[in-house]
């Protein structure tokens, strides 16, 4: 079988690989501002889970310009993706956050715009202003399910329902322009049986999204997980139970839709645990060989569902 990379999602599209650089709107999160929690979800870090942002006291254009000078030193590239990734970001004045988009599509080498939110936080503003904006450009809305297990939702205090998910995706799926639905789900939560953790993945499938991003929990300093993970010592799984695990979701994953990315992405300086999320390169490696010797292979052709 194969799956469908976002890099082959991206050259097709765009024609040359393209890179996402990390924006701070300057959102907070109504699951951390008392809306609807005050300590966020367990595994939130101080940044939003956005660890990677440029510093949200610059304005759009210049965090943009300071992500480029990073991303060109490692390589030539000349198209980008704008991506708002921490905290809630089309919470807030809907207008301020239009100016904010706007901002970032206007510099030419920007093609496309990636915006994270919670599917409780989309006003019917924001619906037509995210229609506008993806009548101009590539626009990625990447939601946080994490789980459609209600009862492991509270436990990570997510703060909805799995209904203003559903509602969510179908309401997005019926604009029309250029918008795509990335649904970003955790795999080895300490309170799921891998049963539960593949039928996320199977209900994902079912719905008219086009990516999905996977990841298993990590533990960072400064989270309330942080602390849970002291007291209760709860175990998470090897690299080799992880990638079996991850062999079996690919599995299941409609042919359409584009797995953006398979582990946790968090701040080394901060992770806890597991350990060997650290090792990025041996992750990968160990992911591609297991891949090859299960046949599974990158290069899905792109077919609409
Ligand atoms: S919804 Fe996102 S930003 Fe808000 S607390 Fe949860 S992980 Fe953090």
């Amino acid at each position: 079988m194969s799956y469908r990379s976002a890099s082959e999602h991206y050259k097709e599209i765009f024609g040359e690989k393209v890179y996402r650089i990390a924006l701070d709107a300057g959102c907070t999160c109504p699951n951390r501002d008392g809306t609807k929690g005050t300590g966020g979800c367990i595994f939130c870090s101080g940044s939003g889970s956005g660890e990677f942002a440029a510093d949200g006291r610059l304005s759009i254009t210049e965090q943009m310009a300071f992500a480029k000078k990073k991303v060109e030193k490692k390589c030539k590239s000349h198209k980008y993706i704008a991506y708002f990734q921490n905290f809630t970001n089309t919470y807030g004045d809907e207008e301020k956050l239009k100016k904010k988009y706007e901002e970032a599509i206007s510099d030419p080498e920007v093609v496309g715009i990636s915006i994270a939110t919670r599917p409780d936080c989309i006003s019917e503003k924001m619906y037509a202003i995210l229609e506008e904006l993806s009548q101009k450009t590539y626009v990625w809305i990447e939601l946080g399910l994490q789980t459609i297990h209600e009862k492991t939702a509270e436990w990570f205090r997510r703060g909805y329902p799995l209904s203003d998910f559903e509602t969510t995706v179908h309401r997005l799926a019926a604009i029309k322009g250029r918008l795509e639905i990335i649904v970003h789900v955790i795999l080895d939560f300490p309170v799921e049986t891998k049963d539960m953790m593949l039928d996320t993945i199977r209900y994902c499938s079912h719905l008219p999204i086009q990516g999905i991003k996977i990841a298993n929990l990590n533990v960072l300093s400064g989270t309330a997980l942080a602390v849970l993970f002291e007291k209760e010592a709860f175990a998470l799984m090897e690299l080799n139970e992880y990638i079996d695990l991850l062999c079996e979701a690919v599995e299941l994953i409609r042919p359409d839709i584009v797995i953006y990315r398979m582990t946790g992405d968090g701040d080394k300086r901060h992770l806890i645990a597991p350990l060997w999320v650290a090792d990025k390169r041996n992750v990968r490696n160990r992911i591609a060989s297991e891949f090859s010797a299960r046949k599974i292979e990158q290069g899905r052709k792109y077919r609409p569902c």
